[in-house]
């Protein structure tokens, strides 16, 4: 990856460096040497050869400019987080575990009045802040901004930029209304109050939306050194087949992945059902394979409500599954078939979603559960093991950003992104599994040092590329103005709670040939 600008030689010394492909419960103790930006060489020695005054061939003429000892500690690669939006990161911890479609009237920016170029700043340097304190060095931001607006665009990458954690950034967009993709909403809301209703992303008005894409492609590609592209239609239901087709055009021609929602909810299940049902036999996934968007980069983000057949189309296309299992159990959205996918050969990659529906930017949560819920199915032992979570965790998310073989991995020739996670602490003692012990032990108190790109990100749990204590203060002056617009909006959807919940009944009701929830409902 010839992207970095980090001009530096750090020898990271005498760590356990984790490696997929070695012994993943007691990785062995070795050096990793860094040279601008990229892994230069990942075995033991090579400190020792230093201290003896010699240089090791891949130095060349370089010196080294940082030592980072990592003695009993464990050099992890970097997380990718695969499934993420950075919009609504000022919202964590304002929802219970409310249905997907009241979480969306009360989280997403429809319907709020449109914020400041401050506060979208703000709310993506948090937001990365909290993946790179949990060992993440790539988020995928699937990013809302409405009304659209190019000052709030560049707010977000520089903001990117300048706290250092990489990105693969996709604007969020649509080009139906949302109201008409949730069932019985526009049945059941009196007409007089159908004109609070928004869906997670509505139409940008006065907008031509495949020039603005294309437009984005041209001027932000290359920009920024640690930023890569994708395209973020928001779900396939809200949008038209000219608009996918548009979008299959320019993610071939351009090489961009594509990210999107699918089948999250029972809602969003039984929507497709009604409105596919003529051309694509209700299937999204037939929809999708007829626009021309079912190739190896496109990434299905939730894929809850799945069927069978339709997995297997995802494996014979290539495509990818992206599973937030955090996010749909807060969301009462139900469990996803792991077991299927992984009998299929798909192996998912894992994301964490929104700040106020999961609400934790936090990867050991995610393979925890990816882990524990392939289970609640089955009393039979089998996958996901624990370093199969960490896969996803990694690998699983770096394919879906193309970047499979530049990050993901401990390796020369890869981008040097990685944490360095404290094996003294209680969760580490004893180690008896550092793959189990990632997994189902570790919540991310141990991880001390974070390295994007070959720069030193979080040096011993501090942040040296922004200043954390003026971002806090900032925050909570931001919070005077989001907190009553935060109210307003519960106090219009409060209105419409009868409404909303008979809809949610109703489309409880109507058979859609599978179910996703543990239990029978009264569990
Ligand atoms: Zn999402």
């Amino acid at each position: 990856m010839a992207t970095s600008t980090t001009r530096s030689v750090i020898l990271v010394k005498n760590g356990r460096v984790y490696d997929q492909a070695g012994n993943v419960h007691l990785p062995p103790i070795a050096d990793l040497l860094i040279v601008d930006g990229m892994i230069a060489a990942a075995r033991a020695g090579i400190a020792a050869a230093v201290e003896r005054g010699e240089s090791p061939a891949e130095l060349g003429t370089r010196t080294i400019d940082q030592t980072i000892d990592a003695t009993d500690k464990l050099l992890m690669p970097g997380f990718v987080n695969a499934h993420y939006h950075s919009h609504d990161v000022l919202l964590k911890g304002c929802f219970e575990t409310i249905p997907l479609e009241l979480w969306l009237l009360s989280a997403l920016p429809p319907r709020y009045p449109k914020r400041s170029t401050a506060e979208i700043r703000a709310r993506t340097l948090v937001g990365a802040l909290e993946c790179l304190r949990s060992g993440m060095t790539t988020v995928q931001d699937l990013a809302t901004i409405y009304p659209f607006d190019e000052e709030h665009l560049e707010a977000i990458l520089q903001a990117y930029e300048d706290i250092g954690i990489r990105c693969v950034f996709a604007l969020q967009f649509a080009d139906t209304a949302g109201a008409k993709s949730i069932p019985f909403w526009e049945e059941v809301v009196p007409s007089e109050q159908r004109g609070a209703l928004a869906g997670a992303v509505e139409p940008f008005q006065g907008v031509d939306l495949p020039k603005l894409l294309r437009d984005i492609v041209t001027s932000q590609r290359r920009r920024h050194p640690r930023i890569t592209l994708a395209l973020g239609p928001t779900s396939p239901e809200r949008c038209t087949p000219e608009l996918l087709g548009e979008l299959a055009e320019l993610s071939d021609t351009e090489k961009l992945p594509v990210y999107t929602h699918i089948y999250e909810s029972r809602a969003m299940t039984l929507i497709a059902r009604q409105t596919h049902a003529a051309k694509d036999g209700g299937s999204l996934i037939e929809y999708l394979k007829r626009v021309g968007l079912l190739t190896p980069r496109m990434n299905l983000a939730h894929s809850v409500w799945m069927l069978p057949a339709e997995i297997d189309g995802i494996a014979e296309a290539g495509a990818h599954v992206v599973l937030n299992p955090v996010g749909n159990l807060k969301t009462r959205s139900g469990v996803a078939p792991i077991r299927t996918y992984l009998r299929k050969g798909l192996r998912p990659a894992l994301g964490c979603d929104n700040c106020s529906c999961s609400d934790a930017q936090n990867m050991f949560q995610s393979m925890k559960l990816f882990a524990g819920l392939a289970a609640v199915s089955q009393p039979e032992p089998g996958p996901p093991t624990a370093a199969d979570a960490i896969w996803s965790a990694t690998i699983g998310g770096a394919r879906t950003a193309g970047l499979e073989g530049q990050i993901g991995a401990l390796r020369p020739g890869m981008a040097a992104d990685l944490s360095i996670i404290d094996l003294t602490d209680p969760s580490f003692v004893p180690l008896n599994s550092v793959a189990r012990q990632i997994v189902f032990t570790e919540a991310g108190r141990g991880v001390e040092t974070v390295i994007v790109d070959g720069r030193v990100v979080i040096a011993e749990r501090k942040v040296m590329t922004i200043n954390e204590r003026a971002l806090r203060e900032e925050v909570a002056d931001l919070m005077k103005v989001l907190r009553r617009d935060v109210q307003a909006v519960a106090k219009r959807t409060d209105a419409m709670l009868p409404y909303l919940m008979e809809a949610q009944r109703k489309t409880w009701q109507v058979d859609i040939g599978l179910n996703r929830y543990v239990g029978n409902g009264n569990d």
